[in-house]
């Protein structure tokens, strides 16, 4: 589309630049189709006339609050328009119905008071600022008025802001369809404190973000006939369980271990705590506190939580004991027993933790011990006992660790769920998706692997409904529009999730045939799909493949995909736990049926998160969706810096396309005096005076011969608006 820029000497224009992705210049010499920039940061370069763009000379330095209104909408012009705006801590921006918001870093409370909820329940939309209530109020009232379910997605990468703008949706949905003068714990209450349990269990700081989720939620809030909030439910994916028992300096494991070693005296006494600093699996990082954040006051402000989402105090204390009892897991350490290949605890210490794990589990200390120094192998005829390694016990000890913790979120999700309840009249729900964006690092796994199918899933659905939506539009104009192809991503969904023959398929296969390792899956991806254009094999790998995913392209590490996708509970731990003396901690271990035992050798988490996936999209397609685009300024995470180059990364994920996509039809709209006003200049002698706009822009039209435009008027109640449609090129063209 650049090509079409006509360049001349002083044309504005917009080059590549290594440091601020693009710099704005003026042309300084034209010499065929090479020019010279003369740039705003003083160097001058030389460019190719088809890697420039246009620069709107009269933009404002306030930028627009939609997009839609950029005279150009390319690249350089949408990163320009955020950055004007953040530097003036405007965060919000619309792209048509999308909103990008972009993280302050930096608290603004008068932004989200009630003052400000109050003010976007009365406005239309596109009234006021954009904000995350006016997308939450739009998806109301488009509930009330049509009776159609809504749906708001946030997405965006690790530190964006998702979980801090779906709080803020949550808030107002609650302040809108909750019941002013209600007493006691109401449903929207609930709701709104469900937000602070499940971080304290489910969120932890990494290296992208202090507060970061490692889990994914969708939240679905049922109204009655009058608009009222009437129920709940939550839904979680693929909590990410090996932090519990690994994190890497300057991470953490999640906040509820370091709430409770912050806990009142009477507590730590209870709980056999110490300080966090004596646990293995909190001090394998040296991070233990976080800036502005008093983890003493956090403990008590998540037991309040608790209690308000229907938490029972006995339960309370069931939870926290079953935390601490993982701490003193995590520090049994192993070593040799006098057989080869077997094990004993340690030393005295770790004979401590042992028996004060057991204590705190409710359990035999004797089958504790047992259940992770020995394995029980059960043939047709007997069952041999036989001793595990020093190694092997550690990996059956973090491995009970990380069940006994997936279980308790899932338990604690359970518990708000049924205590909040479900309206089973509700006609109609919102619901809010804040799901991790898409991930590409230096070594990608399997929960990568997931993460990015959970993205490809969420941009067809984006594709096919902004898609659908420009149609309606341009049907409602009158404008003729054909079919313009878009990049389509079925087939690398196909790829991954295809019922036979798929990646999660052949991995389930793996993980069955007995003989298979990561280098035998992955020989047989390499196969498999030597033609796909979306699968290649990196060179100088054995093992590693590459998916060209939407966002870019992404090597996946194989090694650990084969356990990693395997969910089964040691039947010692199972066992165990299910005797335990603490009925909260068998219920978290019920026992298994005749039929799940024998056939529970393996379930596939792969295969459960697709079919939990495709229950998501289900849900979504049955719902009119609304977007929030979260874009992180900088990794810092400080205020007041906007990197280009990194913002670019995070547009180019997603919202670039969609303005792409918009870019196909007729992507810019004017109104006819504003058009008469800006190009009367291409032919002064149409604006005699003499007619009126519609006509003088007609004419205007004729007289500099332009092509590809349509003309249309849209009949309003109250007003008749008209406008007129050109294809992005064009309106460049004309310069
Ligand atoms: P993850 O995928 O890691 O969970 P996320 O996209 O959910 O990341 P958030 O936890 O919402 O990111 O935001 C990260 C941090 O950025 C917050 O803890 C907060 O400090 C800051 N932040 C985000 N949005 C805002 C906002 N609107 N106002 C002020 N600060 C914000
Ligand atoms: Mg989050």
């Amino acid at each position: 589309m650049a090509a079409a820029v006509h360049v001349e000497v002083e044309a504005q224009v917009w080059v590549e630049d290594p440091d601020v992705a693009w710099i704005d210049g003026e042309v300084i010499e034209v010499n065929g189709d090479q020019i010279k920039v003369k740039c705003t940061s003083g160097k001058t370069v030389i460019a190719k006339v088809s890697n420039v763009y246009p620069k709107d000379a009269e933009a404002s330095p306030c930028g627009v609050d939609d997009m839609t209104k950029l005279a150009y909408l390319h690249e350089p012009g949408v990163v320009q328009n955020l950055k004007s705006r953040y530097d003036i801590n405007e965060i919000y921006t619309y792209t048509g119905n999308i909103l990008i918001a972009v993280n302050p870093f930096r608290r603004f409370p008068h932004l989200y008071d009630s003052h400000m909820m109050e003010q976007y329940k009365r406005a239309a939309f596109g009234e006021l600022s954009p904000h995350p209530f006016a997308v939450a109020d739009a998806a109301y009232r488009l509930m009330i008025n049509e009776g159609v379910s809504q749906s708001i997605l946030v997405s965006g990468e690790s530190g964006a802001g998702k979980t801090e703008s779906t709080k803020l949706l949550m808030r107002y949905l609650a302040y809108v369809g909750g019941r002013a003068a209600a007493e006691g714990r109401t449903v929207e209450q609930q709701v709104l404190e469900s937000n602070p349990v499940l971080e304290a269990f489910g969120n932890a700081k990494t290296v992208r973000n202090n507060n970061s989720s490692r889990f994914g939620k969708f939240v679905e809030i049922q109204f009655d006939q009058r608009g009222r909030i009437s129920g709940a439910a939550i839904r979680t994916y693929l909590l990410e369980r090996s932090r519990v028992c690994q994190i890497s300096d300057p991470e953490r494991n999640y906040h509820c271990f370091y709430m409770l070693c912050s806990a009142p005296p009477e507590d730590i006494e209870r709980y056999k705590l110490e300080n966090p600093r004596t646990f293995h699996y909190l001090n394998q990082s040296n991070c233990f506190e976080l800036d502005e954040v008093d983890d003493s006051k956090e403990y008590l402000a998540t037991r309040r939580a608790m209690d308000v989402v229907g938490i029972s105090s006995d339960e309370q204390d069931a939870i926290f004991r079953v935390l601490a009892a993982i701490l003193h897991l995590g520090n049994i350490e192993f070593s040799e027993g006098k057989e080869i290949d077997s094990s004993i605890p340690k030393d005295e210490n770790s004979w401590f933790h042992l028996r004060t794990a057991a204590e705190l589990f409710m359990c035999n200390v004797k089958v504790l011990e047992d259940s992770l120094c020995k394995r029980i192998i059960v043939t047709r005829d007997e069952s041999i006992t036989k001793g595990l390694d020093p190694e092997a016990a550690v990996l059956r000890r973090d491995a009970l660790a990380k069940i006994v913790y997936s279980r308790l979120f899932d338990w604690i999700v359970n518990k708000i769920n049924n205590s909040i309840g479900q309206d089973p009249n509700s006609k109609f729900l919102i619901g809010v998706l804040d799901i991790y964006g898409f991930e590409s690092f230096k070594t990608n796994s399997f929960e990568q692997f997931c993460i990015n199918l959970t993205n490809e899933k969420l941009q067809q659905h984006f594709n096919q409904h902004v898609f659908k939506m420009e149609q309606e539009e341009y049907t409602k104009e009158e404008i003729n529009w054909s079919y313009i192809e878009f990049i389509d991503n079925q087939d690398v969904l196909d790829l991954i999730e295809k019922k036979r023959g798929g990646i999660i398929a052949l991995l389930d296969e793996a993980c069955l045939l007995p003989r298979s390792t990561h280098e035998t899956f992955a020989q047989k991806l390499y196969q498999t799909f030597k033609n796909h254009q979306r699968f290649s094999k990196p060179k100088l790998t054995r093992s590693d493949f590459i998916i060209r995913h939407y966002a870019g392209d992404v090597t996946y590490q194989t090694e650990l995909f084969l356990d990693k996708n395997k969910d089964y509970v040691v039947a010692e731990h199972q066992a165990l736990l299910s005797a335990s003396k603490c009925p909260f901690v068998s219920g978290l271990f019920p026992p298994l049926s005749e039929d799940s035992s024998k056939s529970s050798k393996f379930s596939s988490i792969g295969s459960r998160f697709k079919q939990q996936l495709q229950a998501l999209l289900e849900t979504l397609n049955a719902t009119e969706p609304h977007y929030i685009r979260c874009v992180k300024p900088n990794n810092h995470l400080k205020p007041g810096i906007f990197e280009n180059i990194n913002v670019l990364q995070q547009l180019r994920c997603g919202v670039l396309e969609a303005i792409r996509i918009s870019c196909a039809g007729y992507p810019t709209r004017r109104a006819f005096d504003e058009f008469v006003y800006r190009f009367g200049i291409l032919a002064p002698e149409v604006l005699d005076g003499s007619c009126d706009e519609i006509t003088a822009t007609k004419r205007l039209l004729e007289k500099v011969d332009l092509k590809g435009y349509q003309v249309t008027m849209e009949v309003n109640t109250s007003l008749q608006v008209s406008r007129l449609t050109l294809p992005k090129y064009l309106i460049i063209d004309t310069f």
